[in-house]
């Protein structure tokens, strides 16, 4: 799940082919994370991922095992995603108080390897696919990372997503993973209770992770848009904790999220200028503003989302 945050593209452009997209994210105090000096080892982090590769002035990769090609994969994969981000949010300026100018990826070898070590080295659980961890990003030195690895074959997964959290949180929510608006109490960021009141944004982190990652490949969401489970105005209610699991917050977010892009981009803009200073209560005024106006027509444009071919089904089934 998330923890914290997670393309827009113009239909034209061409989508990468899917990594798979697992797991979520958390935003943590990263920046406080120290080697380990307890457990199974004591080995710190930059000793056992000793490999740096710097893609970009944005990008930083540090792993156990990524080979040199998988390693120029990754950063080409990204860079692409950055473009399509950038260009659907027309070139955005970093919010204030953001100092995350880059991400590093921590890869670990292996899953064995990632459940032995990456609690110590990041303070994080590591019961899931991979998390995003922004930490503080108003404080001096802090470091955003995300943290993952490899699966059998070298691929690491959910890439896309997490690096979409990364841009998310820099380029248009305002303030750490507690700041924005959700229900996680969950390690390592803690988030104080009681929760705020919904509406949340977790359908916008989520949903946007899984847009930009997939474009339009999405037949996990198109499968199930056809049920038409949800109204638009009930997922703007979505949590981590109540409302929630994972086709509500993955698939459904998306759903929500494309038809937003698709159908009303002025709606996207005008939550974006609340949620880009942090003034959330404003942005819950105008999703309650919006009330059930838009469920008529979302459930039309659910019907009418045209199918993929089979072969592309499944790609985003392992996401939690
Ligand atoms: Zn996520």
């Amino acid at each position: 799940m998330y923890l914290s945050k997670t393309v827009v593209l113009s239909v034209t452009l061409l989508w990468l082919a899917a990594i798979p997209v697992v797991a979520g994210t958390a935003v943590a105090d990263a920046a406080k994370a120290e080697p380990a000096k307890t457990g199974t080892s004591t080995i710190s982090v930059s000793a056992l991922l000793t490999q740096v590769h710097q893609c970009s002035p944005t990008l930083q990769l540090r792993s156990a095992a990524l080979t040199d090609s998988l390693e120029s994969q990754i950063c080409q994969e990204l860079s692409e995603v950055e473009q399509r981000f950038q260009h659907i949010f027309e070139n955005p300026s970093p919010v204030l108080h953001d100092g995350n100018h880059m991400l590093r990826a921590n890869i670990y070898a292996s899953q064995p390897q990632y459940a032995a070590f990456a609690g110590q080295h990041f303070l994080m659980p590591t019961n899931n696919g991979g998390m995003y961890l922004e930490g503080l990003p108003h404080q001096s030195g802090n470091q955003a990372e995300f943290v993952a690895y490899q699966h059998a074959g070298g691929a690491v997964w959910n890439l896309a997503h997490e690096y979409v959290h990364y841009l998310d949180g820099r380029f248009n929510l305002y303030g750490d993973f507690c700041a924005t608006l959700h229900d996680s109490h969950a390690a390592p960021e803690n988030c104080a209770r009681p929760a705020p009141q919904s509406p949340y944004l977790v359908w916008w982190s989520e949903g946007l992770a899984e847009y930009v990652a997939h474009g339009n490949q999405n037949s996990a969401a198109k499968k199930i848009a056809k049920s038409a489970a949800y109204k638009l105005s009930e997922l703007f209610h979505t949590g981590y904790e109540k409302n929630s699991g994972s086709d509500r917050i993955y698939r459904w977010g998306y759903l929500a999220v494309r038809y937003l892009f698709e159908q009303h981009p002025d709606k996207i803009k005008q939550m974006l200028f609340f949620t880009r200073q942090g003034d959330y209560p404003r942005y819950q005024a105008l999703v309650q503003s919006w009330g059930n106006s838009m469920d008529d027509d979302f459930a039309l444009w659910l019907q009418q989302l045209p199918s993929e071919p089979a072969d592309n089904a499944g790609k985003a089934a392992a996401l939690h």
